[in-house]
């Protein structure tokens, strides 16, 4: 038998959530972003996940291929654009759509002629400070790539620092559409600027978000990039970590849990060892209290994640025994209650996800 540890990925899930991306931005063609392994869930259960997604967006060109070739045959955005002139052919042959956020992208456009038509998503820098042509200079860099023959399709695109928050105090999202329009007013193509805080917060801002493309990410997959609670905004989890509980210790007032010792039961408990832990892409540093599920009561850990266990309190779970049943995250345990807990972000405990976990489909 293998090790009892595995993470479920929710097809239908993916699917729900996709129609959900839909139903806040109805206007908009949607951008599944699928980059880094479609956030730890498998690209190519992605590509059946989002197959009506209007494209797949990532930043790996070697899965933009990989998609290409196993039949993904909609539109591909590389979200990092290419990092070399080798690149342009592979854009012009699978008919890849390239990021182009600075001048050296535009030379490898400029020196590359391939005679067949590239489309491109030409990036502001509206404040993220990250990727992109300032506001200022945009209009430059949009005319100096509309000069190159190869290239087609222009669309404008920018990216939100705090989507998350409608009144962020330093950068709001407004304030970046205002850079955007300051920038790209004027100019021919569509626009793409929502990532799934723009996508939740459409009805908020109303028409300075709707536009041509959306991409959102972690909405997708059930998570949201912070505020209120993915189930708040109809969203489901895509991925359902699950173990056993594999050993059971009685403990008394004063005992210890685990490395360090940190954990000092107040009382006579029962504690369960988990078969998952750090080399699992549990997060090393969730404390004690993190929620988790054994046998459908939510219980708490104890003492600290190690690399194959964790502890959990079984005192309140009844006839709990060794291969009582735990969710780590997921159905019934938002991921985003546990990342919280720990100190990190739904995006992380998803990419995280150990190759070493065995992955089902359900
Ligand atoms: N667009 C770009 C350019 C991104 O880098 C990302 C992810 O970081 C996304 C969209 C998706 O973001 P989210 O997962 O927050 O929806």
């Amino acid at each position: 038998m293998p090790r009892p540890l595995s993470a479920t990925i929710h097809l239908d899930s993916m699917q729900h959530n996709l129609a959900q991306a839909r139903s806040y931005a109805p206007l908009a063609k949607v951008w599944a972003v699928v980059k880094a392994n479609a956030y730890g869930h498998g690209l190519e259960r992605a590509m059946r996940g989002f197959a009506l997604a209007d494209g797949l967006a990532l930043v790996e060109t070697e899965g933009a291929l990989w998609l290409r070739e196993n039949g993904w045959i909609k539109p591909i955005l590389l979200l990092e654009g290419i990092f070399d002139a080798s690149d342009v052919p592979m854009l012009a042959e699978h008919n890849i759509n390239s990021t182009v956020h600075c001048i050296e992208q535009i030379k490898m456009l400029e020196y590359t002629r391939h005679y067949r038509p590239i489309d491109v998503h030409l990036k502001m820098n509206t404040g993220m400070n990250r990727l992109g042509f300032r506001p200022d200079e945009y209009a430059a860099a949009y005319q100096r790539l509309r000069a190159i023959p190869d290239v087609r399709n222009i669309t404008h695109m920018t990216h939100f620092a705090n989507a998350d928050e409608l009144e962020h105090p330093r950068l709001t999202i407004a304030e970046q559409v205002r850079r955007f329009q300051f920038g790209a007013g004027g100019l021919p193509g569509e626009r793409s600027l929502s990532n799934s805080g723009g996508v939740l917060h459409q009805a908020d801002l109303g028409d300075a978000l709707s536009n041509d493309w959306v991409r959102p990410g972690i909405m997708l997959y059930g998570g949201t990039p912070g505020g209120r609670s993915a189930l708040d905004y109809g969203l489901r989890p895509t991925m359902t970590l699950r173990s056993e509980v594999i050993g059971i210790q009685h403990i008394d007032a004063g005992d210890t849990v685990g490395y360090g010792s940190r954990f000092e039961a107040s009382g006579p408990m029962t504690v369960g060892v988990v078969a998952c832990g750090y080399a699992d892409g549990y997060p090393r540093h969730a404390p004690h209290g993190t929620p988790v599920i054994v046998d459908g009561v939510r219980t708490t850990l104890v003492g600290r994640v190690s690399m194959d266990m964790m502890t959990v309190d079984l005192t309140p779970v009844a006839n709990a025994r060794v291969g009582s049943k735990v969710t780590l995250w997921g159905d019934g345990l938002p991921i985003d209650e546990v990342a919280s807990s720990a100190g990190t972000i739904g995006y992380e405990l998803m990419c995280a996800l150990a190759g070493r976990v065995r992955v089902l489909e359900g």
